[in-house]
């Protein structure tokens, strides 16, 4: 839809679009009608201009046959009608969807007879069938949260806000969004000005399409503090139908590039593991050298390797490597680290004049400093590069019989956050650690080097018996959080067969943004086609990551911030809008974002201030805007604005308005987010219960029923998916953690906590597809009656895609039917989830694991696991012993579950 508003939009040489839309008549004409028809959500107005992608032509198909009216043929009609001045086309719509959902037209016929009289025809009154008799409310959401996404990569749990604290808690679910802030956005105009800021000091609120203008006086009024400001002397051109882009709705997300700040390179610091096999190493050395390649030349490039010991290398010298040499078991302070690096005095000089995300080098620092050994462009060192990454030998200590090779990632990983703090502080860097085991000495071991130990479990975890996870992750935490604050990013990619230590050294991908990528081994398409994915370029060519970025959110007064869950870091800034009770990351209202790409996606959560007894007038809209500068791939900054307006209806009178507007997907992925959190900081049983009890009481809250009749239990139709969800949620590898390593379920929580809200819903519900000879493929219900023999099934977890033969299948094609020319038809059968799962093995980040099975197969367990739970315990619903309320307990089928909840739903003593 906006790259086609964008087209009926132009700019001019000013950064102005000329505003072409316009009214078929004066709107004037409509005052006393106004008054009388419009309410909270629903206005009448003339017919617009633009109204063609409002779905007006839509509406009239539901009045009779108007057939295929394109945008132009439509606009011309609209120009014949405005010019004959005689028909007045009135139209509703609905202010919360922005939709054209009735219209009407007023024909004036000009006569002779009565003493030249005006008569009147009325015609073509239609409304949306949706918008009819009881449905008003329930109307046209699905369009309005999907055209949102679209146009602001957001979605709230709740679409219509309660007007007061109190209301807004009975909801259950809390008022929340998934913000992506880089969604990918090709058709945004280019803007190459700074935002306009609201001058109150307190606010600083950016210009948006909801601010009241006044074109005459140049004026504007902030939507968050109400403050007029003055438009700066470059808008004294700005009129009704001469508007800079911000002002335009469909530009409620927009980007400025920030020209006079001067671009930066990206800075790539690798940090390779040498405790490896021969064959790992030489995978690993051809992948490094694969991506010199893709880097863009004027990107600074160092490399660090580490075994027992951590070498640092110089990439200055031509011809000759020399590297400075640590020991990996000594934790070092960044200061030591820079003064053994011979880097510590230049830093200590640089500290006061140093302006944030500039680079040292700009500052009258001789061409060739100290620090420059270390970090390169890539096009003046990438031969020497390729040549000394082509020479790494594996660690040469010997390795005893029965032990472990002493392994110093924590070390090595401290002297890479301590090269970059003193060199590039606040200035986009990644730093990409490569290990191919666990870290074994030093700080930030998590296993000792005797094999008969093996590294924690789950179990041990439980039963507090690991001797180095507590300190490990303490080394790690405080590493990421140094490197969050000067805005480097920390990727690691793991691949072993054992676990690495991945959930010790979480902190450093969660806090930073930067990847973790899980694998079985170097050699694999799994980390050779992730890594170079890694570095994959958009339609404009540029590079999908974007580094350092600072995303801060305003609230109209009525709202505060609770808090974030997403990759990110608190920068502690409080403010009027940040709220005492704290759900994730809060206590702030910026938060910083080493690392975004464009599904990098935040959770928000909001508290409704206005108390119970002074609740906020209906027809008033909340406003949030998120703010998000950061550094893109070119070097350019920029600033992403999206400013967002609810309405708010009060839960009392209004309550349906607000079920309606309720977006089952969005809260079930806040739920995830919310219990995903709880469970990596909290302990694990209480986030099941409160995840039980939370469901029982939306279902109370909303379901229609009878007191004690579980059959009787009805939801809105926008509830009905809720339930299943939180079924899978509950019983998902990210709340039962005993099938799995802690490494797996860090990995696995990891993806979760960022990812957007379509990848997110398949991790939490995987996806289930049957191809046969009876139709074509489709979606089928994740349940065992889905395992048929003449089926083939692919299912798509978001971490694995499978296949699966059904027993029939497998036979054919064990007897090579396949191969038979009469058999063409299987052929194709067999072929076309191989193909489909091609296409996702292509697109997704991290490659998903890819499995090929059938009935009876050892890999059909990931199938089964997946549909068929367990049956040993049937005591499905308790009356817990601790909380004294009914809680789900066990691991049933979807349809057990169902029963018992809405009898617990419908329980006159719950
Ligand atoms: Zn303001």
């Amino acid at each position: 839809m906006c790259s086609c508003l964008l087209r009926s939009a132009l700019m001019g040489h000013d950064g102005f679009f000329d505003v072409e839309e316009e009214f078929l008549f004066d709107e004037q004409l409509l005052t006393t009608l106004k008054q009388r028809l419009d309410d909270n959500n629903l206005f009448i107005r003339p017919l617009k201009s633009g109204d063609y992608d409002r779905g007006f032509i839509k509406l009239l198909n539901e009045l009779t046959q108007v057939g295929d009216v394109s945008k132009q043929q439509f606009q011309e009609r609209f120009n014949q009608m405005k010019a004959a001045k005689n028909y007045y086309v009135l139209v509703i719509e609905d202010r919360i969807t922005e939709r054209v959902i009735g219209a009407a037209t007023l024909l004036v016929e000009l006569k002779f007879i009565h003493s030249c009289a005006l008569k009147g025809y009325l015609e073509d009154v239609v409304v949306a069938q949706s918008y009819r008799g009881k449905q008003l409310e329930m109307s046209g959401y699905q369009d309005y949260i999907v055209q949102n996404e679209e146009k602001d990569g957001i979605r709230f749990s709740w679409n219509v806000w309660p007007s007061s604290r109190l209301e807004a808690t009975r909801l259950v679910v809390p008022v929340g969004a998934l913000y992506t802030p880089l969604k990918d956005r090709p058709d945004l105009p280019p803007l190459q000005y700074d935002p306009v800021l609201c001058t109150r000091a307190a606010c600083r609120a950016i210009l948006n399409p909801f601010c009241q203008v006044d074109y005459r006086a140049k004026l504007w009024v902030c939507n968050f503090c109400f403050q007029r400001n003055n438009f700066p002397p470059q808008y004294a051109a700005i009129s009704e139908v001469h508007q800079p882009a911000e002002l335009i709705p469909q530009f409620s997300t927009i980007e400025y590039t920030i020209t006079r700040a001067g671009c930066l390179p990206p800075i790539f610091l690798l940090l390779v593991d040498t405790c490896l096999d021969e064959d790992e190493l030489n995978a690993l050395k051809e992948s490094l050298q694969m991506s010199l390649s893709l880097l863009p030349p004027n990107a600074l490039i160092g490399l660090i390797t580490f075994g027992k010991m951590v070498q640092v290398h110089e990439l200055g010298c031509e011809g000759l490597s020399k590297s400075y040499v640590f020991r990996g078991t000594k934790d070092l302070s960044a200061k030591q680290i820079q003064d053994m690096l011979g880097i510590g005095r230049v830093a200590q000089q640089m500290q006061p004049q140093q302006r944030p995300g500039q680079p040292p080098q700009q500052q009258q620092q001789p061409p060739q400093t100290p620090v420059n050994r270390f970090l390169q462009p890539v096009h003046k060192c990438d031969m020497n590069l390729t040549d000394l990454i082509g020479e790494l030998q594996r660690d040469p200590w010997p390795v005893p019989q029965g032990k472990r090779p002493l392994r110093s990632t924590g070390t090595a990983l401290s002297i890479a956050i301590g090269l970059l703090e003193c060199t590039y502080p606040n200035t986009g860097a990644r730093i990409m650690l490569f290990v191919g085991g666990a870290c074994s000495q030093g700080p930030g071991m998590v296993v000792n080097d005797d094999l008969k130990q093996p590294i924690r479990s789950h179990h041990d975890i439980e039963k507090d018996d690991c001797k180095y996870m507590k300190k490990a992750a303490k080394h790690y935490e405080g590493l990421a959080q140094r490197s969050a604050n000067n805005g480097h990013l920390i990727d690691i990619y793991s691949c072993a067969l054992d676990q690495t230590g991945l959930h010790e050294m979480k902190y450093c991908t969660n806090l930073t943004g930067g990847h973790m990528v899980m694998g079985d081994t170097f050699n694999s398409s799994l980390f050779k086609q992730t890594f170079q994915r890694v570095f994959a370029k958009d339609s404009k060519d540029e590079f999908k990551m974007a580094f350092n970025g600072i995303l801060e959110v305003k609230t109209s007064r009525e709202v505060k911030l609770s808090g974030a869950i997403g990759p990110c870091v608190s920068m502690n800034v409080k403010g009027s809008s940040v709220s005492d009770t704290e759900m994730g990351i809060g206590g702030t209202c910026q938060w910083k974002l080493c690392a975004i790409n464009p599904n990098t996606t935040i959770a928000f959560f909001l508290e409704v201030v206005n108390q119970h007894s002074a609740p906020i007038p209906q027809g008033r809209r909340g406003c949030v805007q998120f703010i998000t500068q950061y550094q893109h791939s070119s070097g350019q900054k920029r600033v992403r604005v999206t400013t967002v307006a609810r309405s708010w209806a009060d839960a009392a009178s209004s309550i349906h308005q607000i079920s309606a507007s309720f977006d089952q997907e969005a809260a079930a992925v806040l739920m995830a987010r919310i219990a995903c959190y709880r469970a990596e900081n909290d302990d694990g049983p209480d986030v099941l219960r409160s995840l039980d009890r939370m469901l029982i009481r939306l279902c109370q809250k909303f379901g229609e029923y009878n007191k004690d009749d579980g059959n009787s239990f009805r939801f809105p139709e926008n509830f009905t998916l809720y339930p299943q969800f939180m079924f899978h949620l509950r019983r998902s590898q990210f709340l039962q953690v005993f099938n799995n390593s802690p490494d797996e379920t860090s990995f696995y929580r990891h993806m979760l906590l960022r990812e957007d809200l379509t990848q997110s819903l398949i991790m939490i519900q995987p996806i289930l597809y049957s191809y046969s000879f009876h139709g074509p493929p489709e979606p089928v219900l994740l349940d065992t009656s889905s395992i048929q023999s003449d089926r083939i099934l692919l299912m798509d977890t978001f971490f694995q895609i499978l296949i699966f033969d059904g027993e029939t299948i497998a036979q054919w094609k064990s007897q090579n039917y396949q191969e038979l020319p009469e058999y063409e038809n299987f052929k194709q059968l067999l072929q076309a989830p191989i193909d489909d799962a091609q296409e996702i093995l292509q697109s997704r980040f991290p490659m998903p694991r890819y499995v090929v099975t059938q009935q009876g197969g050892s890999q059909a367990r990931f199938l089964l696991s997946k549909v068929n739970p367990s049956q040993t315990h049937n005591n499905m619903y308790a009356w817990g012993q601790d909380s004294g309320a009914p809680v789900l307990t066990d691991d049933v089928s979807l349809q057990v579950f169902m029963d018992h909840l809405k009898k617990l739903a419908v329980s006159s003593s719950s």
